[in-house]
């Protein structure tokens, strides 16, 4: 499947394996599928909860793009389960923002990542 690898900067043709092959120390994680790059040999999950389950969570992160995500979820995921903020409120600034639907999994770069973060952190000051 092509799939962006945020690592080559590319569309890659990602292969289809499981957690045997990218945990092999985790045989609870064993079954479940991921895409990986062969190129640069990052991977990405799947939604494999659904239907569907090996649509990939999204875009194929770098290293330091997986420690962007975490660090953008640390401060999403509490802004809308505190109930401050709906969460519907706090993704449709995000997708005016990008100018495109927002969905964390499919950021880019890390230079996006940066601006989210930033748009993210001032909402959470914003008091009701
Ligand atoms: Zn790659």
């Amino acid at each position: 499947m092509k799939l962006y690898c945020c690592e080559c900067t590319a569309d890659v043709e990602a292969r289809l394996t499981d957690g045997r092959e990218i945990y092999p120390h985790r045989p609870d994680l064993g079954s479940l599928p991921f895409w990986k790059c062969d190129t640069c040999h990052n991977h990405v999950g799947c939604h494999h909860k659904t239907a569907n389950r090996t649509r990939p969570l999204g875009c194929i992160p770098s290293p330091a793009m997986r420690q962007a995500r975490s660090r953008i979820h640390a401060v999403l995921d509490p802004l809308w389960k505190s109930g401050r903020v709906r969460r519907k409120a706090v993704y449709a600034q995000l997708s005016t923002l990008l100018g495109r639907e927002y969905h964390t999994g499919e950021l880019r770069t890390l230079e996006e990542a940066e601006r989210v973060l930033e748009a993210v952190r001032g909402m959470g000051q914003v008091q009701p």
